[in-house]
């Protein structure tokens, strides 16, 4: 991507020209916005060293806790230091050679989380919804912030004009409309940007679109500190020349099997038959990659955490299928996730519980909340249910779906009689549906996009 030295001021790329950008309009368009923290770690380092400022430094993952660091990878690095040859994910060694002066700094996740939350703050009072993606990146649907911000523009000047004989014909409106929504736009991302750096002292590489995919790949066309927003009768000429890879989830073995196909730009991805491309990737891909390439994707931007999950499991010391013992060890289990979810700041939905049975055969169960809950109770009350589940015919399996604020029931493996024949060697909790408690700090943990992993 176009990492050049960092510039001191924002890159601003309007993919509009002025016959087709009047032609249409953000109206009944989704805006979302990507944000993407340039060089998150590294930056978050100079924070609190501004000496690194200008220099090559990279953060190590390591597992040498204290002294010289002397063996690890690296996790991410300044700009000075990719300009020497240095990658994320080199072994310590290799950069060293590239760059025998580079600064080193041990990766500290609860810090970068720390900063990441302001800027999660921050992103909440500009978004009508928030997906944080990582510790460094998020989308925000601002749909109806902007279009309000419009409304009111349109009334103050309609109050303006009110003492005008002449009205602007409709012709007219439209483009004022768009030019103010452009306008709008640019004044609303740049705003972001400037709180962030302002109150956070990070740059951040800003996209704008109608669809999520394309957001994202207009943050990523200028960096560091760049903002590129994309008109939505534009987004075909913003494709057009753009390499496969920019498209998120088209890796190294993707793209070179678009090209053995002759096929290496969005646009002649955009172009292909979609049976072409079902027939190579199968259904799902083949339809999202021509989807993403023609700017179709319908992906809502989702409050953060409704995708992810929190589990634990255990191996009992010894096989059994006594109920009153499989609560016992449940109950152990909810202490130590509750403190993770605790720890975390997050509440949730669902709560699943999962029995490995002695000859492997994998269960599970799970029940969802109404609305997101924040008691360990909420997760003890669910699982004898959950475990009463496994024994339960199907009548009895629909009357405790009747119960009060329960909406879904979902189950893996539902023969009944398995439970009783087959003890269990190993049992689990998971719950899933979190989102993040608002203005919880978060002290310790791993970052959300580790919890991907
Ligand atoms: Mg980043």
């Amino acid at each position: 991507m176009n990492s050049g030295s960092a510039a001191d001021f924002t890159q601003i790329n309007q993919f509009t020209n002025s016959s087709s950008g009047q032609s249409d309009s953000w109206n009944n368009k989704r805006i979302v916005i990507h944000v993407d923290l340039n060089s998150f770690y590294p930056s978050c380092e100079e924070l609190r060293l501004p000496l690194l400022m200008g220099k090559p430094h990279a953060v190590i993952m390591t597992h040498e806790e204290q002294g010289r660091i002397t063996k690890g990878v690296v996790a991410s690095c300044s700009y000075e230091a990719k300009k020497l040859g240095v990658k994320s994910a080199m072994p310590l060694t290799s950069a060293l050679k590239a760059c025998p002066d580079l600064i080193l700094n041990r990766v500290d996740i609860p810090y970068y989380l720390s900063i990441s939350e302001k800027v999660l703050n921050i992103l909440h009072d500009y978004s009508d919804i928030l997906e944080q993606t990582s510790i460094d990146e998020a989308y925000l649907d601002c749909s109806k912030k902007i279009h309000a911000l419009t409304i009111h523009k349109d009334q103050a000047r309609d109050a303006d004009d009110s003492s005008l004989t002449t009205r602007p014909s409709k012709i007219e409106s439209n483009a004022i409309n768009n030019l103010s929504y452009s306008h709008l736009i640019e004044d609303f991302a740049i705003s972001i940007k400037n709180k962030i750096k302002k109150e956070c002292g990070l740059l951040t590489s800003v996209g704008v679109a109608s669809t999520k995919s394309i957001a994202k790949i207009a943050s990523d066309f200028r960096k560091p500190d760049g903002l590129t927003i994309v008109l939505p009768t534009e987004i075909p000429n913003f494709l057009q020349n753009l390499e496969v890879e920019r498209i998120s989830g088209i890796g190294t073995i993707t793209r070179r099997s678009l090209k053995l196909m002759g096929i290496e730009t969005i646009g002649q991805l955009a172009t292909t038959d979609v049976q072409i491309l079902v027939q190579r990737f199968g259904n799902k891909y083949g339809i999202r990659m021509w989807k993403i390439a023609k700017g179709l994707d319908e992906d809502l931007v989702q409050p953060r955490g409704e995708h992810i999950s929190l589990s634990t499991e255990y191996t009992l010391p010894a096989i059994t299928n006594d109920q009153e013992t499989l609560l016992a060890h449940f109950n152990a289990l909810t202490d130590e996730l509750f403190r993770r979810i605790q720890r975390k700041g997050y509440r949730f939905r669902t709560v699943g519980i999962k029995l490995v049975h002695a000859d492997f055969v994998v269960e599970t169960r799970e029940r969802s909340y109404l609305r997101h809950q924040e008691t360990r109770q909420s997760i003890s009350n669910a699982i004898p249910g959950l475990l009463q589940k496994f024994y339960s015919t199907t009548s009895e399996r629909q009357e405790m779906q009747v119960v009060t604020d329960i909406i879904e029931d979902k189950s893996s493996n539902c023969s009944t009689d398995l439970f009783v024949n087959a003890p269990v060697r190993k049992i689990g909790i998971r719950i899933s549906n979190l989102i993040l408690k608002r203005g919880s700090g978060l002290e310790d943990g791993q970052s959300s996009m580790l919890d991907y992993l």
